[in-house]
């Protein structure tokens, strides 16, 4: 047979050719496992619009790899230039957090140069492994970053390197539309004016609050208040529309500040803003509701043109859930009383 004599007439030369036919195969089977593996990340990925999820599963295809033992992603936030950690993992512990003193002027630098940090050992005898820091960006954008420690190894293959920058390749796509999501979500129920949550999405949670009152009668009372500024109008004809926004958007801030974190603030159109306080009883409606007006009368807000200084009043409609409530019946109670207000001359709080 031919390898017989090939194997007798020249051994070192067929060893070594079985070697390098051993590496051939262990190298294109870590390409198919690698293919295979990033197909999967990719489905994974993009299956979610939860930035943990997908934080979540950028590290488990790491894991699935590479023997890694620590690794983070941080999502980049823009406006505030901060980084919001998205996943953590560890893999000494169950219950991982960033380390103690996690280098973020680090990760400021390697996203704003936006090319991938690597550090190996100094040493061959130091065994605290590699780590290696991969940005994530478009062509727009800096998304964030994505951290990876190897304790285990001495220094990263050329193939785990790349297979590192394809991770996080889809990590950056998968995250920015999750970013995206979140905002548009956020953008849905919010004014845009005053930041306060819209009109729409007060009325879908007055509608659970009424469902669930309807439901468990006696432990869901919740107040009700309607908030209208006095003349406002007159306000605009006098000083401008400008200046009549940075008075809306300071009675937010004002009203805000005075809320707990359960009640819930809405822009309810124009110069009216609704208040729904759960668990309040008529005393503690009428209390908030005298908090509020004066509150806002005593607010000095500076023009920004003449630096005049000016105030403004409210008057409030408030009312309190009653068992045979719909969302359309506590709302013209409401209303009504904030007509009594108006009448009885402005800046007063009434409860019905
Ligand atoms: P009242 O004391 O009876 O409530 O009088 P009012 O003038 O406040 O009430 P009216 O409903 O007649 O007028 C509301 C005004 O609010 C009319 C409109 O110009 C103003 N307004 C509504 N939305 C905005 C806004 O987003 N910005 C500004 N600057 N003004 C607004
Ligand atoms: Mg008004
Ligand atoms: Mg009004």
């Amino acid at each position: 047979m031919m390898s017989a004599t090939h194997s007798r007439s020249e051994p070192d030369t067929i060893a070594q050719l079985h070697t390098r036919i051993q590496e051939l195969e262990a190298q294109l089977q870590e390409g198919a496992l690698y293919t295979h593996v990033l197909l999967d990340i990719a489905k994974a990925l993009n299956a979610s619009l939860n930035k943990q999820v997908i934080a979540s599963n950028i590290i488990s295809a790491m894991v699935s790899l590479i023997a890694i033992d620590k690794a983070s992603v941080l999502l980049y936030q823009e406006n505030t230039q901060t980084f919001e950690v998205v996943g953590v993992f560890d893999s000494s512990t169950i219950n991982p957090r960033l380390p103690v003193g996690f280098d973020f002027t680090t990760a400021h630098k390697i996203l704003a140069q936006g090319t991938i940090f690597y550090e190996a050992p100094h040493a061959p005898s130091q065994d605290w492994g590699w780590v290696c820091s991969l940005p994530l960006e478009n062509a727009q954008h800096k998304i964030g970053l994505m951290n990876v420690h190897a304790i285990r190894q001495s220094e990263i293959s050329n193939a785990q390197l790349e297979f590192l920058e394809t991770v996080a390749g889809h990590a950056a796509s998968a995250l920015e539309n999750a970013a995206l999501y979140d905002l548009v979500q956020r953008e849905s129920i919010t004014d845009g004016l005053t930041g306060v949550y819209n009109h729409r999405y007060f009325q879908k949670r007055l509608r659970e609050y009424v469902s669930l009152g309807q439901r468990k009668k006696y432990q869901s009372s919740f107040g009700l208040l309607i908030i209208d500024v006095d003349y406002f109008k007159l306000f605009n004809d006098k000083y401008g529309h400008q200046f009549g926004d940075l008075v809306l958007k300071t009675v937010v801030q004002a009203l805000s500040q005075n809320l707990r974190e359960e009640d819930l603030l809405a822009r309810y159109g124009g110069e009216e803003f609704v208040l729904l306080i759960p668990g309040a009883s008529e005393k503690v409606v009428h209390l908030i509701s005298e908090k509020i007006r004066n509150v806002v009368e005593q607010t000095r807000i500076a023009n920004p043109e003449t630096k005049e200084e000016v105030s403004i009043t409210v008057s409030v409609g408030a009312t309190v859930w009653h068992p045979a409530d719909n969302p359309s019946s506590i709302i013209t109670r409401a209303d009504a009383a904030l007509y009594q207000a108006k009448r009885m001359g402005r800046n007063q709080s009434i409860l019905k």
